[in-house]
């Protein structure tokens, strides 16, 4: 049978950084991947901590030449409301832009570019099933153009199957989200008329005022994702007879996009995402790891997926060398403690923001600018920098904040 020192399921974003690191450390990597790339996924915003971890396992060229948008910052709005972050003006001294980018080139980017170094990624290969032992795992995979059934023994097994969630399903990892059910509508337009200059690439989040909030998305090249994201009351109560309808009317009801997508032409039919929130029983267990999606997935609200799948794959490769090394590491501590760390931070900004408490923050004239670059900062994806006491406390940070503020303005934001 066929030996290798890790396998890694799926060559998303997490798939390619894990491989990329570990082939770094010297070690045999299989990935496989049932997809051919380029593919449709969702998650196009990226944060600047991406640029770090892309740096660390030398992806970052090979990103830089795609010639992507330059995302410096977000803009929020709330009716009249409107709130400007910058990357340039963070707490954390780290990246001051990252890209905006649609994901079939981005994922072929980083897959051509682990090929290239040498890494063995095998498409159209879909995991069934794997079968741990005391020195290792077996596993089975479909080759899907020939229908054959193959079979290979790895050291260690690194879940990176994203919403393919392979080993939550055949292990019963999976938990419920302690987040609420929502719905995702979401389309590529052209026609959108962006901002000038640098201000072209901000992500723009616009929050409803019957809950959830919008995206607005710019790739060079002239193509925008646009996207709602709400409970599904809110798409049921939308005027319009079908989804691309209801998208439009969603969209265009908002003051801050009126002009600017006054002229949007949809360049595909409306894809529709449900309840994407999960929850996961543990990230680790003998010989394998979840990373990326496959550990938990919150909310798309503060673009922190790619982030965290970034992150996730890049100390579990760390872990999983140092393991393989000589079995000196407690996986539980320094990787699975590590990103529940960094996803519980985001957590409760997850949870403030839909509460309405950090959108009273956002749109207050009253914060000072030390809270705002902190907040900053984990808006820019630096939520393990324990110096950022929104990063350690983010709870007492925000009601620390937040007393500051006038009563009045949190009517303002909420009436
Ligand atoms: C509505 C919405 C909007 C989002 N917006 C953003 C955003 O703006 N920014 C952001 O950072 N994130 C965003 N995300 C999150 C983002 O989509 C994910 O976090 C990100 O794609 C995770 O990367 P990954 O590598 O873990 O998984 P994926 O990108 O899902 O990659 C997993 C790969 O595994 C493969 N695979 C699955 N099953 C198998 C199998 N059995 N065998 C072999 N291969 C398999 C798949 O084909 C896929 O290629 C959004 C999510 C949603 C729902």
């Amino acid at each position: 049978m066929e030996n290798t020192d890790v396998l890694i399921i799926g060559a998303g974003p997490a798939g390619t950084v894990a491989a990329a690191g570990l082939m770094k450390q010297g070690k045999k990597v299989v990935v496989l991947e049932k997809d051919v790339f380029p593919r449709f996924v969702i998650g196009e915003s990226l944060l600047p901590r991406c640029n770090d971890i892309l740096e660390k396992v030398d992806l970052l060229g090979s990103i830089e030449e795609r010639n992507y948008i330059k995302k410096r910052g977000a803009v929020f709005f709330r009716g009249a409301l409107k709130e400007q972050f910058n990357f340039a003006e963070t707490f954390h001294d780290g990246w001051k832009y990252t890209y905006q980018v649609p994901r079939g080139d981005f994922d072929k980017a980083l897959a051509d570019a682990v090929v290239k170094k040498g890494g063995d990624i095998r498409f159209r290969m879909e995991v069934n099933d794997v079968e741990f032992l005391d020195d290792g795992a077996i596993v089975h995979y479909t080759d899907l153009a020939s229908g054959y059934v193959h079979s290979i023994k790895a050291r260690f097994v690194m879940d990176c199957s994203g919403y393919g969630r392979v080993l939550p399903k055949l292990l019963d990892l999976d938990e419920p989200s302690d987040l609420s059910y929502r719905i995702s509508l979401f389309t590529h337009i052209t026609n959108d008329k962006r901002p000038e200059g640098d201000d072209e690439g901000y992500i723009w989040i616009v929050a409803l005022p019957q809950g959830g909030w919008i995206w607005v998305i710019p790739f060079a090249g002239g193509v925008t994702s646009v996207g709602v994201v709400a409970l599904p009351k809110v798409f049921e109560e939308a005027p319009g007879a079908d989804d691309d309808e209801k998208l439009r009317n969603l969209l265009l009801q908002e003051a801050s996009l009126k002009d600017r997508l006054a002229q949007m032409e949809f360049v595909m039919p409306s894809k529709k995402i449900e309840g994407y929130s999960i929850g996961v029983k543990q990230l680790c267990g003998d010989r394998y790891v979840l990373v990326g999606n496959t550990t938990e997935f919150l909310d798309p609200i503060f673009s922190s997926g790619v982030t965290l799948a970034f992150e996730s794959a890049y100390r579990a490769q760390e872990v999983v060398g140092k393991y393989l090394d000589d079995g000196s590491v407690d996986i539980q501590k320094e990787y699975a403690d590590y990103m529940i760390g960094g996803v519980n931070c985001f957590r409760q900004y997850v949870k403030a923001w839909y509460t309405g408490e950090l959108q009273w923050l956002f749109f207050s004239r009253n914060k000072t600018s030390a809270v705002k670059d902190r907040v900053c900062s984990v808006l820019a994806g630096y939520v393990w920098d324990q110096s950022n006491n929104y990063v350690s406390r983010p709870d007492k940070a925000l009601a620390a904040a937040l007393g500051t503020l006038p009563d009045e303005e949190r009517f303002k934001v909420f009436e």
